[in-house]
């Protein structure tokens, strides 16, 4: 078996002067094992004794080039690997990947000249760094810089360091790539030498891969001026070696077969649980909220008793997914694995700074099943990287004419909504055998927990989170199939298999319910807690205003059982307002006993607003009804009321923030740029906060 992969390397040799294509994906610069620890996993290079210097580090490696990421749902993570492994095959740079949270910044003044540092950086939330790169924005913003070597921020102290930087944003959001203009901001100010432009991916207007397509071509050019850079033909140079071990049986205890770190494969996990470190949590209740032809959503009740675990209300809890089975066997039968699926493979980086992003062994199929995106959208570059591997000439031609132009691999391969393995399937039925499994790990993302608004309050059930979700199944416009979520549809065999509901495989998807080695037997999830700042007021008897249509209900839910609990226990409790919206009331009114209950307790002081879009002949949403209240939102407002919206970001989020500007303006006799600013004021100041996806 290990000549298969030594066959697939003289192959990749034989193949020199090719094609020029790119790839995705190196995984460099952090430990070597990450998963052998829960302890070096949780804490990166500071607890695994390794530099936190990073011009150590290079030097010591032999880098000029490092490629830090900020990133959150590893888009900025694989942006950072496609770049080095760009940067290496194309002009010879020696790259390295880097989590910004594993090195220190207050050294960045002694930066070489002759080196060059890139920062990918994805903002989160409202204009927020992501959880890795929080540390990194405060030393670079903050009002007293001081290096290492005493320089402060007026020493021009980066006049030596030559960056080039590229933002992951969401025009939706009021704050569109704050990290990434910030963050260019003050390098610039330092004295930082920036090549090319700052660019600027756009995920609210889907065009973030072909902003950064095109935003790297000139940045190549000018980069490859400033430093002497020669582009040379490139061929493909695997990133990882992958050998098959007949050897071992995957029965083998050393064998990963899906856990997410050694503890839990040893079947001993051991907190602190976070997001390197799951928690493999008891699924205590599942059930539907409502179920309409194929839609449906799901409350689940989550048991973190006993795992240390904590949350406060308005936090968010990730999900841990698994892939569908009928994905996974698509995914083994397109790239020709089918019949080795069980066969044990050892994954090393090639590079000392590769970072293997699989845990290791392991076999096809747990890691196509539990550690790779195989569901995602494919993107451009990825696709255009298997054209060497083409099974024959015909295909390989169209793979290169789908690589190169953009509209036809939008109308072929973006537009019908189809995943790598759907996609290569479309384009020939016969396998693709001959694609390295290093080349599927590199260009695939691992694959990422979901997060989910927990929708009860810690102080009713501080050990049993609830969640509420709505399971993605839908048809997108001009898609032949119907694109299935990795994460809501596993839920929903899990609240299948629960409540022995007859078919518990929803749409005809496997999953493996009992996870690796049964381990989630018994109804498990692997989760982690995230914090957020979405909060209720300290004090309960300021009042508070919520905007939560459809699933944006589901931290509303948690903050009024909050509230009711405290009216019970006789504290005062101020105005509590919801304004929720859904398409029917007897259809997907979430909750609506719960909340009719919670009215009676607190009568007056719970005021349940709603909007139905297809009852009558116009369609009524939430932002209608907050201006038809507006008197009742304005004076809620003069008595300090928190302002809350939460749910979709692309729409309702923007017009809640549009409707309420004008509404502070009219019931105040103000100008309406004055409401617009009234608002901007509330979220710098905290009383109107987001919790938007
Ligand atoms: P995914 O597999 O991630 O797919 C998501 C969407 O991507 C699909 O619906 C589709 O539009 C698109 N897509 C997927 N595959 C393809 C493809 N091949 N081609 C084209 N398009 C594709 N959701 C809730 O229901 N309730 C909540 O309380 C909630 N809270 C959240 C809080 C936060 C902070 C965030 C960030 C998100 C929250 N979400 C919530 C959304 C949630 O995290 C998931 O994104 C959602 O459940 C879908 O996950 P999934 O794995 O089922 O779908």
């Amino acid at each position: 078996a290990q000549l298969d992969t030594l066959d697939l390397i003289v192959l990749v040799a034989l193949l020199v002067g090719s094609v020029a294509y790119f790839t995705k994906g190196t995984y460099w610069a952090v430990p070597k094992d990450p998963y052998a620890s829960s302890a070096v996993a949780l804490n990166g290079a500071a607890k695994s004794g390794k530099t936190r210097n990073i011009v150590e580090k290079m030097d010591e490696t032999g880098k000029n080039c490092v490629i830090f990421y900020g990133s959150q749902t590893g888009t900025a993570e694989d942006y950072a690997s496609r770049l080095a492994k760009e940067g290496s095959q194309r002009f010879g740079l020696k790259t390295m990947v880097a989590d910004i949270e594993d090195y220190d910044y207050e050294n960045l003044d002694q930066f070489p000249e002759d080196k060059v540092a890139f920062f990918v950086l994805a903002t989160y939330g409202e204009g927020e760094p992501t959880d890795n790169a929080v540390e990194f924005y405060q030393f670079l913003t903050g009002d007293d810089v001081a290096f290492e070597s005493g320089a402060t921020a007026d020493d021009s102290p980066l006049s030596s360091l030559k960056y080039v930087t590229f933002g992951l944003g969401n025009n939706t959001y009021e704050h569109y790539n704050a990290m990434v203009r910030r963050i260019d901001a003050a390098l610039t100010k330092m004295g930082a030498q920036r090549i090319g432009t700052a660019g600027e991916g756009d995920d609210g207007a889907g065009t973030m891969e072909e902003d950064f397509l095109a935003w790297k071509e000139p940045m190549w050019t000018a980069l490859s001026d400033a430093m002497g850079l020669q582009e040379r033909e490139t061929t493909y140079e695997p990133v990882f070696s992958v050998v098959e071990n007949e050897d071992k049986s995957p029965e083998d205890e050393t064998v990963y077969l899906g856990e997410p770190t050694a503890a839990h494969r040893a079947g001993q996990p051991k907190g602190p649980y976070s997001a390197h470190n799951p928690y493999i949590a008891p699924i205590v209740e599942s059930r539907e909220l409502f179920t309409v032809k194929d839609r449906n959503c799901l409350h689940m009740e989550i048991s973190i008793a006993g795992s240390n675990l904590s949350y406060q209300t308005g936090d968010h809890i990730a999900i841990w997914p698994t892939n569908a089975g009928a994905e996974v066997d698509r995914f083994l039968q397109v790239f020709g694995l089918e019949n080795k699926r069980h066969t044990v493979i050892d994954i090393k980086g090639i590079d000392v700074t590769a970072k293997v992003p699989i845990p290791t062994p392991t076999t096809y199929d747990a890691a196509v099943r539990y550690y790779m995106e195989i569901c995602a959208p494919v993107s451009r570059q990825f696709v255009s990287s298997l054209a060497p591997f083409a099974p024959d000439e015909q295909i390989k031609a169209e793979i290169t004419r789908l690589g190169s132009d953009k509209d036809y691999f939008h109308e072929k391969i973006a537009n019908q909504c189809f995943t790598i393995a759907q996609a290569l399937q479309a384009l020939s039925p016969k396998p693709f055998s001959a694609v390295p499994f290093s080349l599927l790990i590199e260009g695939l993302n691992k694959l990422q927990p979901r997060y989910y608004s927990i929708s009860s309050s810690s102080a009713v059930q501080k050990d049993t989170i609830s969640i509420t979700a709505v399971v993605e199944s839908v048809r997108l416009p001009g898609a032949s199939h119907i694109v299935k979520g990795v994460t809501t549809n596993y839920l929903l065999a899990l609240k299948q298999k629960q409540n022995g509901d007859p078919s518990p495989d929803p749409h005809g998807m496997t999953y493996a319910i009992t996870g690796p080695r049964n381990k989630y037997d018994g109804i498990h999830v692997p989760v982690h807690v995230r914090h957020s700042n979405f909060k209720l007021p300290s004090d309960p008897s300021k009042p508070i205003i919520m905007v939560g249509p459809g699933t944006g209900v589901a931290p509303f839910r948690g903050f009024i059982q909050e509230r009711a609990a405290l009216a019970a226990k006789g504290e005062k409790v101020g105005t509590t307002v919801l304004f929720f919206g859904c398409r029917k009331r007897d259809e997907d009114f979430l909750y609506q006993d719960e909340f009719k209950a919670y009215q009676e307790q607190m009568g007056d002081s719970l005021k349940i607003i709603t909007a139905f879009s297809r009852e009558g002949s116009n369609k009524v949403y939430v932002q209608h009804r907050l201006k038809e209240h507006a008197e009742l939102v304005s004076d809620l407002l003069k008595q300090k009321a928190n302002f809350y919206v939460c749910g979709d970001a692309a729409n309702m989020a923007r017009e809640v923030n549009i409707v309420l500007g004008h509404i502070i303006a009219e019931q105040r006799g103000m100008p309406s740029d004055k409401g617009e600013e009234m608002v901007k004021h509330m979220r710098s100041s905290g009383s109107y906060q987001e919790d938007v996806w």
